[in-house]
Formats: structure tokens, sequence, C-alpha cells
């Protein structure tokens, strides 16, 4: 949560249960929490101060201070990773009856800090009523716009934390994250001998999900509470497709929740994540509108298919044009025709909760209407049909004539190239972004 004062507060509570899968537990509150849970707040990339349960591990190296408590308190490598990665200016924790505040740590600078040391001060209260009389309560005061020293403060030492990523070897593949196919290709099937069945994709080793240590990070442009936007992978405009825009703005929005379709989440979670997506879509409508005026609308596609490992939606202006004129919807139907598969219908299925099958659908967004609004059409399908996972952007690359840029793997840029279309996206974003 951010404060009114803009103090940037991130907590995670209870002990880590490597068991548990995220959004498995019924419970609003329950005592523990995953490994993904830990994971998804390190995408926040900031914070002011960080409060959690257990202690990171590793945080008394390189210490001097004297702590001797009866039992040593749990240290979690993920929460370790949060120090890392949030570099929070203070981490509070627990420590039973004893206090412990560590010496302040500074992280290395870089061009990310400015040059500047972020410091971190851990500070690990006693329980309330300590029999000992140890130190429960702690006042500070913080200045959020405060910036970070230019040089480690006395006293300091260097970050004690190593982050777990690089603990490991560097992981295999990953110029393959964030993929929009079915993961077909994209995932790591080489590692799967020959004649071993297929499970289904698990958190750790899906791309989409934030989880997952291979994910190319770079990519990400915004994090909402439920849902997270990336500039996709291979991307099928380039930033000369649309004028005046000079970006590619084919965009992912993608749940948090490692779950095939919407319609397979939870009450809570499929509305609460239903709802943010639109959010998104609705913002990027309005910042077209503002950088284009009318020139462009959108389109924004779903694959909901029970097989598929975690469901999102693409989103790619089009020129307004060929919306006013009705050829997206024509171009979808045209293309479903030729293959002989079921019909298209113009209805809003909604966060999907009510169908039955499998579907695709198409939310078409003409500039010239207030930027929440869509016109909707879905093809319900079942295994009848051989449904490809690219229908849809095989139906925009022909649209849009990008007939060359059908399939993502011929559309590879390099890292500084995605780095670019992800700054400009972001710029012009800015102030449409909800979640910044
Ligand atoms: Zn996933």
């Amino acid at each position: 949560m951010k404060t009114s004062e803009g103090i940037r507060i991130i907590a995670l509570g209870g002990q880590l249960d490597p068991n548990i899968i995220a959004g498995q537990s019924k419970d609003k509150y329950p005592p523990f929490y995953s490994e993904t849970d830990a994971k998804v707040l390190r995408g926040a990339t900031t914070a002011d101060i960080l409060i959690t349960s257990e202690w990171p591990e590793g945080i008394r190296a390189r210490s001097k201070t004297e702590f001797n408590p009866p039992v040593q308190p749990s240290a979690q490598q993920c929460i370790a990773d949060l120090d890392v990665v949030l570099k929070p200016r203070y981490h509070f924790s627990t420590s039973g009856g004893t206090f412990y505040e560590r010496e302040p740590f500074f992280h290395a600078p870089s061009d990310e800090t400015d040059g500047f040391y972020p410091v971190t001060r851990f500070i690990s209260l006693a329980a309330y009523g300590n029999p000992n009389k140890q130190k429960w309560i702690y006042a500070f005061s913080l200045e959020p716009s405060a910036s970070h020293p230019v040089a480690p403060p006395t006293g300091s030492t260097a970050c004690p934390l190593v982050l777990s990523e690089k603990k490991r070897p560097a992981p295999e593949h990953r110029e393959q994250a964030l993929i929009y196919d079915d993961g077909t290709r994209g995932r790591r099937s080489n590692k799967r001998r020959k004649g071993e069945p297929r499970g289904p994709i698990t958190a750790s080793e899906c791309f989409f999900c934030l989880a997952n240590e291979n994910i190319a990070t770079h990519l990400v442009t915004s994090i909402g509470e439920n849902s997270y936007l990336t500039t996709a992978k291979g991307p099928l405009s380039t930033s000369q497709t649309f004028a005046g825009l000079g970006f590619p703005c084919h965009m992912l929005i993608i749940p948090f929740s490692h779950q095939p379709t919407l319609g397979s989440m939870e009450e809570e979670e499929r509305r609460g994540t239903y709802a943010e997506m639109q959010r998104y879509r609705s913002a990027m409508n309005s910042m077209l509108k503002s950088v284009t005026e009318t020139k462009y609308g959108s389109v924004t596609w779903e694959v909901s298919k029970s097989s598929l490992p975690h469901t999102h939606w693409q989103y790619l202006p089009v020129a307004a044009d060929l919306i006013s004129k009705g050829l997206v919807e024509a171009a979808f139907k045209a293309l479903a025709e030729n293959l002989h598969w079921p019909k298209f219908e113009k209805q809003d299925v909604g966060d999907g909760f009510e169908e039955t099958s499998d579907f695709f659908r198409v939310l078409v967004w003409n500039p010239n209407d207030e930027p929440e609004k869509q016109i909707c059409y879905v093809m319900r399908f079942d295994e009848k049909i051989r449904f490809h996972n690219q229908f849809g952007r095989e139906v925009l690359a022909k649209l849009l004539r990008l007939d060359n840029r059908i399939d993502w793997h011929d559309c590879g840029q390099t890292q500084a190239e995605e780095e670019q279309d992800v700054q400009k996206f972001k710029e012009a974003f800015k102030e449409f972004d909800f979640a910044a």
C-alpha cells in the first residue's frame, strides 16, 4: 500500500508453507504464505517499509551486534530476496522475547539508484509485554522524498543478503519468457525425456506467472492488484505500424492467478481480476485517444481454453476506419468461416463464469466511444475443431498487412529494443496507469 504521504509499505505476514499454492486457500487471512506470495511482492520494485513475520535468510552475516535468543527466529530466502529487490528503508520483523537491531546495510549503487546508496535498517521487535522487558515498540521518522545517501553511512555494512537467483546457475531459455502461445514451443520440453508424460505446467515453470524466475521482467510495464501488464515478446506490430504512436503497443494483460480461464477462478478473485483487466484495457484506450486522438481504436482478444496453462488478454491498436467500417468483425468472421469453425456471436460473456465450453472472444473499441466501451464477439468451440491459439494474431496480421509477422518467432527483438519499447509505452501510459 501507499499512504497519502507517499510512503510505500509492503507486508508479508505469517510463516512460509512451501506446500501451499497461491490462490488455493479459501481463508482470506491464512497464517501462512507461499513462495509465490513473496515473489509477487517483488513486483512492487521499491518500498519504504517492509514488514514480515519471518526474518530474511542471512541477515546476521557481517553484523557485530549481539543476539542470543533462546530460540532463533525462522529465516527465509524469499524474504531476503524482498530486501534485495525492494531495498526498503526500514524492514521490521519479530523475534519472540528478544529485540534485535542490525547495523544499517547498504545496497550497491546502480543506474537504478542514480549512483546513490540505498540503506536498509533491519529492526526485529520483541513480543509485547515480554518478561525480559526487551524493546517491543520503536519510534522513527521517515521523509519519503529524501534521497539516498551519496556514500554508505558510518557504521553501516554492505548488504549481507544474496538474491536467490544469484545462488543458482543462470537459468536456461531465458529468451523464451513471456511468450503468448499455448506454451508448446516455449515450455522447457527438452528437459523432458521422450515418452515421459507432459504434466500440467506448474506456476513455477509458467511464463505468465510472476512466480517464474525466468520471466522477462524487463517487459513488465505495470503491476496491479490482480493482474499485470507487459509488452508482447515478438510483437505483431512494430514501432512504425501506428503512425504517431512510436511504439508497437502490442500488450498482454495477465492475471496473477495461474488458471487456464477466468471462469475457473474463485468468485472473488474472478470478479476482481476481470474488473482490473477491463480497467487496463480502458486505461490503454484512454492513452491511445490522448496520443492519437481518434485515429486508432483497439482490439482485445482472449483464448479461454481449459487446456491452456494461464489465461491472458492481448491488446492491439487498430486504425479507426477498419473498426467503423466493420472490417475487424468481418476479418474474424471470415477466417473462422474459412476454417469451418463455429460462428461468432455478438455477445458479452463478461467474466466467463456462465460459459460451459471453451471460447475465443474479441472486444472491439471504437475511439469515438468512451474508453470503457466495447463491442464483444464470442466463438464457442470444443475439441471437434482444431482451434489454434494464434488465431487472433493471424486475423490481425492479415488485416493490418503484417502477414510476414504472423509467427512471433519471426519478430524477435534485442533486449535493448524491447527495453526501448517498454520505456516509450510507460512514458505514454504514465498518466493513465492506475497502479503506479
Ligand atoms: Zn501461470
